[in-house]
C-alpha cells in the first residue's frame, strides 16, 4: 500500500448538480449486491460462485456460466480482500470516476473497496480520514470506498455538513475578529435567522446579497 498515485483532492468541489447526476444507474445496485454466493441458476455447476456483474443488465451477481447470456455486455469482476468486496482499478475506472477514493495494492493489482468497512479502532497519529465514515486514509484521498464517495459527494451530505459548520459558528455569538467574521459570512445560509441585535445590521445588509458575494469579509466588521 504505497501512496502517491492518484494524488488528487483539489478537484473535489465541482458544480454540485453535475456531481449528483454523474453516477451511472448501475452503481447503487452494484454496491448493494452480495457476491460470492452460490448461483441460483447454475447450482449444479462446479464453479458457480458469483463474482461477476453486468453493467448493462444490472441483474445481480453472476457466475461464469451466467456470462454466456451477456456477450458483448460490460462485465466487471469482483474480488475479495479480507472478506470485503473489491474491484480492480483497471476495470472500474473505464466506467467510473474514482478520484478521491483510496486505492490499495492487493496481489500486485491496484484495487478500490466497494463499500465502507468498519474500523475496529482508530489508527494512531491519523491525520486524514474518510469524509463519510472517518476511516483513516492516506493523505491524498477523501473516501475509503466507492460507497462513501457517493454519500460524500451527494448534495444532502454536503448540506448537512455545511449546516453543521454554520451552527458551530452561530454559537460563537457576535463578531470577534476578522477571521471569524469571514468564516461567518462564508457559512451563512439564508435559512438561518439573524440571532442577535448585534448582528442586525450585518444581517440586513446581507439580505440582498448572494451567499457567494465577493464583498464579504472586511465590510462587515463594525462594532
Ligand atoms: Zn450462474
Ligand atoms: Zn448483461
Ligand atoms: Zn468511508
Amino acid at each position: 500500500m504505497v501512496g502517491g498515485f492518484n494524488g488528487e483532492g483539489v478537484v473535489r468541489e465541482k458544480e454540485e448538480e453535475e456531481e449528483n447526476n454523474k453516477w451511472p444507474s448501475w452503481l447503487q445496485p452494484l454496491l448493494k449486491t452480495r457476491f460470492f454466493v452460490q448461483c441460483k441458476v447454475h447450482a449444479d455447476s462446479h464453479k458457480s460462485e458469483c463474482n461477476m456483474y453486468c453493467l448493462d443488465c444490472v441483474n445481480g451477481a453472476l457466475c461464469s456460466a451466467c456470462l454466456s447470456s451477456h456477450k458483448e455486455h460490460r462485465i466487471i469482476q469482483i474480488r475479495r480482500s479480507s472478506y470485503h468486496d473489491v474491484i480492480r482499478v483497471s476495470e472500474i475506472q473505464k466506467f467510473l470516476d474514482i478520484t478521491g477514493v483510496q486505492t490499495y495494492i492487493i496481489n500486485s493489482a491496484k484495487i478500490v473497496f466497494l463499500n465502507e468497512r468498519p474500523q475496529p479502532r482508530p489508527g494512531k497519529g491519523v491525520t486524514n480520514t474518510c469524509q463519510v465514515c472517518e476511516r483513516s486514509l492516506l493523505d491524498s484521498f477523501n473516501f475509503c470506498s466507492l460507497g462513501c464517495k457517493i454519500v460524500g459527494t451527494s448534495k444532502k451530505f454536503r448540506n448537512k455538513k455545511m449546516l453543521g459548520e454554520a451552527d458551530g459558528e452561530e454559537s460563537v455569538n457576535g463578531i470577534r475578529n476578522n477571521a471569524s467574521a469571514r468564516k461567518k459570512i462564508h457559512s451563512f445560509t439564508p435559512s438561518t435567522p439573524p440571532p442577535t441585535v448585534v448582528n442586525y445590521r450585518t444581517a440586513k445588509r446581507r439580505k440582498g446579497i448572494p451567499h457567494r458575494a465577493p464583498m464579504g469579509g472586511g465590510l462587515i466588521i463594525e462594532y
